[in-house]
Formats: structure tokens, C-alpha cells, sequence
């Protein structure tokens, strides 16, 4: 009989991946996905512990399903991921229901885990070793869990994400990352590029390429050359299918000029970086280990532009880090002003036992001036948004469909039908169109702005219906969505 699986999903691209190929593996074992736990015989948490609220909606969840398990002992639970990683001691303790704890690097383990609850109703624990390990031992205990894709676990078949390496060796003082995901490690570049291959054959048209410093992607090949992430983009860019290619996320000191040469020559490679700065003051920066210093990081936003005209930037930062005082906040409002950047993400500092950060340094600045100071520089980035936003007014840009908007997808929404896509610098576009749209590069003219959307008039042309649909390309077969023998219909390219 098929056991049904639920799985919720807290954190970042790599966990969102992680998810589709626990799923893709356990469907092969016989599974099929439950959209809610009640029906599910298997119930999977794979979880973030980047921020403590992470963890916390991790613990209220499992929580609420103690009297569950009490009802039906049969069911199975299981915490995968980060927190699995770092705290399966405190999970024993406060969730004692939990059947599996299985890390990050253990995932291709999930099938056996899950076989062996049902045979003897015991805990199994499936854990990577910590970094105190020697490296190449800890290595080989985080395995690369690439196996094969499962389009039906996407949020649709035209975009994947695609790891290239796992792990992270910088250790920002701040960060767990590097214990929960262990040392960095490149994966070969021909599993890489088989795997592109074949996500284009199954009508994928943009890939992600994911790595937590994507940036420092390396590959030892036998001949002693050393391939780059600008070797690897160039690689894969011949892949037939594949419109787009993006990657996030960068380290600002590893952004090397070969990879911007192969943004700016690359057509299918979108000029968008997402190169997170973290803070604009030089003490903060060096307590946080980042390896640069602002003006470094203003020089190489300055590289970045003037290698790959037009291109977009993104970053992140952390206010409320450990000594940051009003004068190096105010240092951090500055490189927000001047950046340009065309979004950030800004969090508050929360402190991570296990790292240097909670060792050395005390959290010592108020909730209270934390949250003001997110708020203060949020509004900094949005008025810098709204700005780099306006400029695209009047502009006629490509869109990749992802079908309806946000707003269109409200119950209470009786306007026309509201498309939702992004350009290839990654800007948000919404317009009016039909949902058979979804999933086609489409042409439309920018008019109007906020600080988080553009809003656009897809460009249609006069079209021939009748005499266009005996084709076989994707704009004839647009063309058969017109009943009509002449009519406007959208410019568009590629059949998803
Ligand atoms: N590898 C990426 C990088 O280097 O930027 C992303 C790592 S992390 C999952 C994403 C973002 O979370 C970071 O860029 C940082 O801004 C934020 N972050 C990491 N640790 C944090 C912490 N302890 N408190 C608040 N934000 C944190
Ligand atoms: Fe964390 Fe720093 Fe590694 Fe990014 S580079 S994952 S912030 S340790």
C-alpha cells in the first residue's frame, strides 16, 4: 500500500532543494505526498538554524504533534536538517515523540532511517561528524545528496535550483552554517553539468546555481587545472533548453574578475550578484570575520559595475551585532544609501551556541534598539529600491512567467488576471496577461514603479493565429491560445 509523506520546509534555497530530493528519493520507496499531517503516515520537518525563530516554529510544531503521536504511535517523526544537526540532544529532551534526527549530511540515509522505525519503533540518529573531526573524516561524513530530480516537488518544472557545493569554510563569527553543513566541498562539474542536461530535457528553463559562497567554487580536475565557478558557467551555458542562469550566493572577496568577464559575455548568465556586505563598519566586520573592510567591499560593488554595465546587486545585513554602536550602524546606513543595491535583506542579530560569535562576544545590544535599527535601515534600502526601480521605467525587459500574482491569488481578487515573473536582474514584474503565459519568456514595457515591483504592459504584435499555428515553436503555440483568425497576442519565446 503507498505510505503518504508530509514534509514542511524552514530556511534557505539549499533546504528548499534538499526537500525536492528527500522527496524525489522517498517517492521511489513507494510514497506519495500528504498536503496535510493528518493523512500522513511519515511526517518530515526539515529544518533551519540560521536565526533562533527558525528553531522556535520548529519546536512550537512539534509540539502541537505530541498528543498526535499519543493517538497514532504508528506514525513516524522525523527532524531533518540543520537543527538535527547541531542539537539532537536538545530535540531527545524536548521532543520525545521524534522517531528520526537526520542532519544535512545524512539525507540519502532517510529511506533505511525510515524502514528501520517501522521494524523496531527505536530512535535512529543519523548524524555527520563535527568540525573539531579531522577534515577529510568530517568530509566524508557530509555527503553531496544529489540524486535523481523529481520535477512534480518544484513549485513548477520551468526553474530549479542546482548545488554545486556544499558546505562553507569561512566561518563568520556569527554563523552556524559551517558546523550544520560542514567543510566546503565542489562537486564535479560533470555531475553538474549532467544534471542541467537533464532538468533542460525535463522543459526546465532557468537554473539557480546554489553554494553557500558560490562564488569560491573550485574543482581539483586530474590534469592539475583548477575549474572556476567562470570555467563551470561557461560549461553549462551550451546546454540546449536552459534560457537563464543565475547563482547566489556570493562572498564579496572571491567575486574575481573571470567570473564577472563571464557574467557580462555570457548571454544566458543574468547580470545579478547577491553579494551579501553584512555591515558597513569596519570594527563589525572584523568581529564578524567577514575577511574585508567597507571600503573594500565599496571597490568591489564599483568592480562589479564596471565590468558588467547594468548589472544588479543584492546584499544582506545584520544589525544589532555584538558592539555595534549607534556610530557603526550609522556607518552601515551609509554604504545602504550610497549601494544602490537593488534589494537587501536585513536581519537581527540573534546569537548561535556554537559559534565564535556566542563564545566571544556578548549579545549586548537591546531587542529594542535591534528591531528600531532593522526598521531604520529598511526604509533606507526601500527608498535606494524605489530608486533603482524607477529607472526601469520605460524600459522593455524580458520576463520569465511564474504565473499569477500574489494579489491575484487573493479569494477576495475580482480584477483581471494578474501575472507575476522576473527579469534577468532578477527585478519583479507584474502584469496583466493570461495564465497560459506561465513558464514563457515574455517581452513587456515597464510603467510603472514601486520600492518591491515593477509593473508592466506585455508587448503584443498583430499575429496571423491561423497561419502561425501549423508551427511547432513556442510562439505558434501561444498563437493557438487566439480562437481568433487575427488578434494581439503577447511576443513571446520558448514553449514551457
Ligand atoms: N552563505 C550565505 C552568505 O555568506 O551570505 C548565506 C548564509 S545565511 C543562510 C543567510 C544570511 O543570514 C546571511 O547572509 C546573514 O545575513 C544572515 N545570518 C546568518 N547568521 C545569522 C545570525 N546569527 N543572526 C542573524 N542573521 C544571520
Ligand atoms: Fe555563514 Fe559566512 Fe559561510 Fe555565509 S560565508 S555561510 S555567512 S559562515
Amino acid at each position: 500500500m503507498t505510505k503518504k509523506l508530509y514534509i514542511e520546509t524552514v530556511g534557505c534555497q539549499m533546504n528548499v532543494l534538499d526537500s525536492e530530493l528527500v522527496v524525489g528519493s522517498l517517492r521511489r520507496h513507494g510514497f506519495e505526498l500528504a498536503h496535510e499531517i493528518d493523512t500522513a503516515d511519515v511526517i518530515l520537518f526539515n529544518t533551519c538554524s540560521v536565526r533562533q525563530h527558525a528553531e522556535d516554529k520548529i519546536y512550537s510544531a512539534l509540539g502541537t504533534l505530541r498528543g498526535h503521536k499519543r493517538r497514532y504511535p504508528e506514525k513516524i517523526i522525523g527532524v531533518l536538517g540543520c537543527m538535527a544537526q547541531k542539537d539532537q540532544e536538545l530535540i531527545r529532551r524536548r521532543a520525545p515523540h521524534v522517531d528520526i534526527i537526520c542532519g544535512t549530511g545524512q539525507l540519502a540515509r532517510l529511506p533505511e532511517l525510515i524502514a528501520e522505525v517501522e521494524r523496531t519503533g527505536k530512535l535512529q540518529l543519523a548524524l555527520s561528524l563535527d568540525r573539531t573531526e579531522s577534515r577529510h573524516e568530517v568530509e566524508r561524513s557530509f555527503e553531496s545528496y544529489d540524486p535523481l530530480r523529481d520535477p512534480s516537488m518544484r513549485p513548477n518544472r520551468f526553474q530549479a535550483y542546482v548545488r554545486i557545493m556544499i558546505g562553507c569554510d569561512k566561518f563568520c563569527t556569527y554563523c552556524i552554517v559551517p558546523s550544520v553543513r560542514g567543510p566546503e566541498q565542489s562537486r564535479h562539474p560533470e555531475y553538474i553539468a549532467a544534471e542541467v542536461r537533464q532538468l533542460a530535457d525535463e522543459g526546465c528553463k532557468e537554473i539557480t546555481l546554489l553554494g553557500q559562497t558560490v562564488n569560491s567554487y573550485k574543482y581539483e580536475q586530474g590534469d592539475g587545472r583548477r575549474l572556476r565557478l567562470s570555467d563551470l558557467l561557461d560549461r553549462i551555458h551550451g546546454t540546449s533548453g536552459i534560457k537563464r542562469i543565475k547563482f547566489i550566493t556570493n562572498f564579496p572577496r572571491d567575486m574575481d574578475d573571470d567570473l564577472l568577464d563571464a557574467v557580462r559575455d555570457l548571454p544566458k548568465v543574468c547580470p545579478y550578484l547577491h553579494v551579501p556586505a553584512q555591515s558597513g563598519c569596519d570594527d563589525i566586520l572584523r568581529r564578524m570575520k567577514r575577511q574585508y573592510t567597507a571600503d573594500y567591499y565599496r571597490d568591489m560593488l564599483a568592480r562589479c559595475r564596471e565590468r558588467v554595465p547594468g548589472v544588479a546587486i543584492s546584499s544582506d545585513f545584520i544589525v544589532g551585532f555584538c558592539g555595534e554602536t549607534e556610530e557603526s550602524f550609522e556607518r552601515t546606513c551609509h554604504l545602504v544609501r550610497e549601494g544602490g543595491f537593488k534589494n537587501s535583506f536585513i536581519f537581527k542579530y540573534s546569537p548561535r551556541p556554537g559559534t565564535k560569535g556566542h563564545e566571544h562576544y556578548p549579545d549586548d545590544v537591546p531587542e529594542e534598539v535591534k528591531k528600531r535599527r532593522n526598521n531604520d535601515l529598511l526604509a533606507i534600502q526601500n527608498k535606494v529600491s524605489l530608486a533603482d526601480h524607477r529607472r526601469k521605467v520605460g524600459e522593455r525587459v524580458e520576463v520569465l512567467v511564474e504565473g499569477p500574482s500574489k494579489t491575484a491569488l487573493k479569494a477576495d481578487w475580482s480584477g483581471p488576471l494578474q501575472l507575476t515573473g522576473r527579469t534577468m536582474s532578477d527585478h519583479i514584474v507584474v502584469f496583466e496577461g493570461n495564465e497560459r503565459l506561465t513558464g514563457h519568456l515574455v517581452q513587456a514595457d515597464i510603467e510603472e514603479a514601486t520600492a518591491f515591483t515593477l509593473f508592466g504592459r506585455v508587448v503584443t504584435r498583430e499575429y496571423d493565429g491561423v497561419e502561425s499555428a501549423s508551427g511547432a515553436s513556442g510562439e505558434e503555440s501561444v498563437a493557438q491560445l487566439g480562437q481568433r483568425q487575427r488578434i494581439q497576442l503577447p511576443l513571446v519565446s520558448g514553449a514551457p
